[in-house]
């Protein structure tokens, strides 16, 4: 049973070594009698921005770090291969927290969400458009937001797993939209393919609040803020009057291990701007309307999904890493096993 295993704790930026591939123990196919477990066989794995978080020593995030030696766990999409619970059948499929390995035995069987599985959409998408990272655009658009017809909306890392549902969101409400990404490949993908207004590459711009004066002459209702850090503070001068921060993540400032200060704070008092942190569990009760309605607009022809797949386990480490510096296009997926 082929697994991936942090080393040891990390500081600063994560590198491909810092994972390592082992040849796990053989494994008995097999679900044993008593434990109501399931035995899972891994299809697709996630790679997801807060698992760096995972990777260091650090207790009071709101998650616990992984263990040196161990195999990783993330959100991912499986297929039951033996039961001892009557609630999930051989053949099914299933999503949920899974470890970075070919087969995982689960206990925890109430992590796991069934899939209906729909020839319309492909199962990865249940860790990303259906997954985790479409909830928190969901939510976080819909309950931090509170977004109105007309509203200017600005989201940085905008052609990410959650920004790329956040911008579709924002244009089906009847928003102006813009977007930045790091490559002109993704800046064109958010202008041609997700529907943006605008888009532009931040690592092109001297000056983060000239750029976005320029694409917000008026200012900016509502920043979904997925990177932090000077963007933010960029963001804050071009904020108008009631505007709204989503703040979902800072992936601009998981590597550093300074503190960033801020030039732009007092714009918060000035312009009564309202700026929210969330975590998406915040919202878990509106999971089922969430895939009611996004599953509803992808079937509608509404909104589309870009993803990046990377195939087979070996190439995990380089994918979650990846993340930090840009690699990805798109949702980020390892095609662990075909289905
Ligand atoms: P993405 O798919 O967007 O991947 C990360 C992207 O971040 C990269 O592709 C890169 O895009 C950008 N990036 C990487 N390093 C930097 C940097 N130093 N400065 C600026 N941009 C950088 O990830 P997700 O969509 O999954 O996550 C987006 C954000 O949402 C993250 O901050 C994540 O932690 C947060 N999040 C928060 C949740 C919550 O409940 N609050 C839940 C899920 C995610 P580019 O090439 O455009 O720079």
């Amino acid at each position: 049973n082929k697994q991936i295993v942090l080393k040891s704790y990390i500081n600063g930026s994560p590198v491909e070594t810092d994972l390592e591939l082992k040849h796990g123990n053989r494994i008995k196919l097999e679900a044993p009698k008593g434990s109501n477990g399931v035995l899972v066989k891994n299809l697709y794995l996630s790679c997801d921005p807060y698992m760096r978080g995972r990777m260091q020593d650090f207790h009071a995030s709101y998650i616990r770090p992984f263990r040196p030696a161990s195999v990783i766990e993330g959100f991912g999409v499986s297929k039951v291969v033996d039961s001892d619970n009557p609630n999930f059948k051989i053949g099914e499929f299933v999503t949920g927290i899974t470890n970075w390995e070919e087969y995982s035995l689960v206990l925890k069987t109430d992590q796991l969400r069934k899939i209906q599985q729909d020839d319309g959409i492909p199962l990865s998408y249940h860790v990303g458009l259906l997954g985790m990272p479409g909830f928190t655009a969901y939510a976080g658009f819909y309950e931090v937001c509170a977004p109105k017809k007309g509203d200017y909306v600005y989201i940085s890392a905008a052609s990410g797993a959650v920004g790329q549902l956040v911008g579709q969101l924002a244009k089906l409400h009847g928003c102006y939209v813009v977007g930045s990404a790091g490559t002109s490949h993704k800046v064109q993908l958010l202008k041609n393919k997700l529907g943006f207004d605008e888009a532009f590459n931040y690592k092109e711009e001297l000056d983060l609040e000239a750029a976005l004066a320029r694409y917000f002459p008026q200012g900016i209702d509502i920043y979904f803020d997925n990177v932090g850090g000077s963007m933010l503070d960029a963001a804050l001068a071009n904020m108008r009057v009631h505007g709204r921060v989503a703040v979902c993540g800072m992936v601009s400032q998981n590597n550093r291990t300074d503190k960033q200060s801020f030039r732009n704070m007092f714009g918060v008092i000035s312009k009564r701007i309202t700026i929210k942190g969330f975590l998406q569990s915040d919202f878990i009760e509106k999971y089922p309307r969430f895939l009611e309605d996004v599953t509803g607009y992808y079937k509608q022809g509404k909104i589309v999904y870009v993803e990046n797949m990377n195939d087979g386990l070996e190439s995990a480490p380089a994918a979650l890493v990846g993340l930090f510096s840009g690699k990805n296009v798109g949702k980020q997926v390892i095609r662990v096993a075909s289905e």
